[in-house]
């Protein structure tokens, strides 16, 4: 008879490992799969998760696993199944798919600290190499100090000079084996990540006292006065801003008038702060006192449940999209279809772009379902997402509100996924696992038998051919609620403007005009133009050379605010040159301009109105973007000039005009997709006018007024750009036609990076069987911070073949493997 096996495979989060394999050693019980173990690797100590068990290794080869963490798994089973389908598909490996699924603060990490021994202080005093008294003087006040901090202070002393990190650790070494340090790896963080706070609350005896005014000192009135308002307990940290000290407390507890109890708070993102769970129990958000009253639905919304209800939560697997213009109402169709699946006792998870830009839609799903909504996005400080997560796990929710991540939220029976604007660009992570929400939304519909919702008026063209060819339902809502029309939309020719008022214009005279009505009448108007900045580069006219990014492929774009040239891509700033750094000719030029020229220009020429900006530079803190939305939909803005920010998903009932600047920015660029993206943005931005019961007009800047995405966007007419589109892609063989995945290798110099993915081509080649390699070439964006890179495309009927051919080349070649990425269905070409 056999001993069932004690091995287990695990993920553990490092890019480029497969699973590994331990024994549980016969102290431990054998962990279920979704359960954290920590496991040795190498020097250090690791969280992984596990993924199941493993019965083919032979136990006597073995490392034992370290200790359990989780006595019933932290996972589901079926989001374990999602992440190592993500993992595969995506190429990343398990490990980096496991970890995107898993909560923040599940990992528990170990860190080598170094701490000085007796004989390392003697030493100090005698002969010592000068590398060995530099670690040891930043040892001297005997306390252990994390490894990576003293590799932090090494390089402060020398910069300048090359330090390598190797070297340090090989220093640590020598030291610790002649016993003048030691090497410790305590562990970092800890298995839970709930938050406690101490409660204090009144008791009977101290409610006797308060009546019978036995309590000496207004302090210790004032602190039970309030206790006796409050039997759910108040924290400390409140007692103590409200001016009653711990030693009242204390005091008042020795007398028997108070308890103090150690109680976990939930980190609510609906209030901002901690409360304890009997108060979120009972509490509601901000603004739902009232529950709003339903609407009665129009026809088409109507339509639209009645084909798609029945099969949310029942189980079954299907996939529908739901195409309906801007403004037809989408949102209170997800709601429906949610209640439909929380009345079968299943969950709704609901997919939005971004939240902090459609924070519309989580509070439209809080004032349905109360406190049974959690929300999960990054936004949230990492505190919050986990108290959010853990009661998803708990299942204590019916309807998760999130973005791309949410996609694995643990929720016990999903029987609805609505991905929200499905065709938004920020589904696709653009770091390892490089999955797209709403293919794993689709996936995870299919492993738990669950109804997808695919919503937008302007699909990914990969969305609409699954429902062309009968694969996806497709649903269409053709009106705006209310029969309101969509806007009425002109195109401006530039080239006419340029023509009669110089190249310098920004704001052409139709648009001008339409901003003066708005103005005057007290109406609002959102701007749009995809770049920031001041002007788009800085350009010599005696080299004809712009200024450019020191370590990436691009000119650099100036910020007057503060007055500097910055890269998009890597962060580098400079101050603006007097001169020219590549000839020293003394006439630099400002040339294009960005989102922060049309704000001062608007600013300037109505000096009265009141006016902001939405991009990346004016949101960089948490909370910013929400902040002036919020302001905008309550009328504090007249215009709103902003990047694609301003084209998502708003609901702003008051807007009337929207401008597009410069519609044709991102035509330019050297991506098959140009168009496709151009095409949704146009039409999603000009469909933000018009949405109460004022009509809506759009006015589209360009200079190729007869380009078939600018076209066909001012007459939001997806289904003649679909066809002309497809007709492009299918010439070209580009995706929905064929799968792509791309692999950009990256190296210090450009040869090596040729060289590296020639090899790479090569290995590929000669496992091609359906699929067609292209490249080397050097990638669009050259070089990127520093690096160098190259890119192949793999072009064919499955993806399948095209990732087994790259992984198999890298096999053994851990090296270059790390400095490949691989992307399966890659959305930027960049
Ligand atoms: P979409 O997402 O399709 O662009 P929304 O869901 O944002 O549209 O809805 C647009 C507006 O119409 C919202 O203000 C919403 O409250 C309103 N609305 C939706 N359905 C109805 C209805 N049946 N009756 C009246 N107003 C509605
Ligand atoms: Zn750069």
């Amino acid at each position: 008879m056999t001993t069932p096996s004690r091995a287990v495979s695990v993920a553990v989060p490092v890019p480029a490992l497969g699973c590994l394999s331990y024994l549980v050693p016969e102290h431990l019980a054998m962990p279920e799969v979704g359960a954290r173990v920590l496991v040795p690797l190498g020097t250090r100590v690791l969280t992984g998760c596990v993924i199941a068990r493993d019965a083919t290794s032979d136990p006597s080869d073995l490392k034992p696993l370290i200790d359990l963490l989780d006595t019933t798994p932290l996972l589901p089973a079926d989001v374990v199944k999602l992440a190592l389908w993500v993992g595969d598909y995506y190429a990343s490996g398990p490990g980096p798919a496991v970890a995107a699924a898993m909560p923040p603060k599940a990992w528990v990490v170990s860190e080598r600290h170094a701490q000085i021994t007796p004989a390392g202080r003697d030493a100090l005093s005698g002969q010592l190499r000068e590398g060995r008294r530099q670690v040891l003087d930043l040892l001297t006040d005997g306390g252990a100090h994390p490894v990576a901090r003293l590799a932090r202070a090494i390089a402060e002393t020398q910069r300048g000079t090359e330090t390598r990190q190797g070297g340090l650790y090989a220093r640590l070494t020598a030291l610790a084996r002649d016993e003048l340090i030691t090497l410790s790896q305590p562990l970092k963080g800890s298995a839970s990540a709930f938050k406690s706070v101490s409660v204090a609350r009144a008791t009977p005896h101290g409610l006797e006292m308060l009546e019978r005014g036995q309590l000496q000192g207004a302090r210790q009135l004032d602190a039970l006065r309030l206790l006796s308002g409050r039997p759910s307990g108040v924290a400390l940290t409140e007692l103590v801003r409200q001016g009653i000290s711990r030693d009242t407390v204390r005091r008042l507890a020795l007398r028997g008038a108070l308890t103090s109890t150690r109680e976990v708070v939930e980190r609510d993102p609906w209030f901002g702060g901690a409360q304890t769970l009997t108060d979120a129990a009972g509490a509601r958000a901000p603004g739902d006192g009232a529950p709003t009253p339903e609407l009665v639905l129009t026809d088409e919304q109507q339509r639209a449940v009645d084909s798609l209800g029945p099969d949310a939560g029942t189980g079954r697997f299907s996939v529908a999209l739901l195409q309906g213009v801007t403004g037809s109402g989408k949102t209170e169709i997800y709601l429906t279809l949610a209640r439909a699946a929380v009345a079968r006792h299943r969950q709704a998870l609901i997919l939005v772009p971004e939240i902090a830009l459609t924070p519309a839609v989580a509070t439209r799903f809080r004032r349905a379902f109360g406190d049974r909504v959690a929300v999960q996005h990054s936004g949230l400080s990492d505190g919050a997402r986990h108290d959010q997560w853990h009661r998803i796990r708990r299942g204590e929710i019916d309807v998760v509100v999130g973005t791309r991540s949410a996609v694995f939220a643990p929720l016990p029976a999903v029987g609805l996924i609505v991905v929200d604007e499905e065709h938004d660009g920020s589904y696709k992570q653009e770091e390892s696992p490089r999955y797209h929400g709403r293919d794993v939304a689709v996936m995870r519909a299919k492993q738990v038998g669950a109804l997808a919702v695919l919503g937008s008026a302007t699909p990914a063209l990969e969305t609409y051919r699954h429902a062309e060819a009968g694969r996806y339902r497709r649903v269409v809502l053709t009106e705006r609620v209310l029969s309101r029309p969509l806007p009425s939309v002109r195109i401006i020719d530039m080239r006419e403007e340029f023509a009669e008022h110089g190249p310098d214009v920004v704001l052409s005279g139709a648009l001008v005009e339409a901003l003066d009505d708005r103005v005057t009448r007290g109406e609002q108007a959102l701007i749009l133009l995809n770049r920031r900045g001041y002007a788009a580069s800085v350009f010599c006219r005696q080299c004809a050379r712009s200024l450019e990014c020191p370590n990436c492929s691009v000119s650099l774009t100036f910020h007057r605010r503060s007055d500097r040239a910055r890269c998009h891509y890597c962060g580098y700033s400079r101050s603006r040159p007097e001169r020219c750094p590549e000839c020293t000719g003394a006439y630099l030029e400002q040339v294009g301009f960005g989102t922060e020229r049309v704000e001062a220009d608007i600013a300037e020429r109505w000096p009265g109105a009141r006016v902001a900006r939405l991009d990346r530079d004016t949101v960089r803190r948490q909370g910013a973007a929400a902040r002036l939305l919020n302001q905008f939909g309550a009328g504090e803005l007249d215009v709103l000039v902003g990047t694609q920010m301003v084209a998502k998903g708003h609901d702003f009932p008051r807007v009337t005009l929207v401008g597009v600047i410069s519609a044709d920015v991102g035509l330019g660029v050297a991506d098959f997709r140009a168009g496709e993206r151009t095409f949704q943005l146009l039409t999603q931005v000009a469909g933000r006018a018009g949405r109460g019961t004022l009509p809506g007009e759009a006015i589209v800047q360009t200079l190729y007024p007869n380009h078939y995405s600018i076209r066909y966007a001012c007459r939001q007419a997806y289904e003649p750009f679909f066809a002309d589109e497809m007709e492009f892609r299918t010439a070209m063989h580009y995706p929905p036609e064929v799968a792509l995945v791309s692999a950009v290798v990256r190296a210090p110099t450009f040869n090596q990076a040729m060289q590296d993915a020639a090899e790479l081509a090569e290995g590929a080649r000669a496992r091609a069987n359906r699929f067609t390699v292209l490249g080397p070439a050097s990638a669009p964006l050259g070089r990127l911070r520093g690096q160098y890179r190259a890119q192949l495309l793999l072009k064919g009927p499955q993806r399948g073949e095209m990732r087994r051919a790259l992984l198999a080349t890298l096999e053994g070649r851990g090296k270059l493997k790390r400095r490949v990425v691989i992307d399966v269905d890659p959305l930027s070409m960049l």
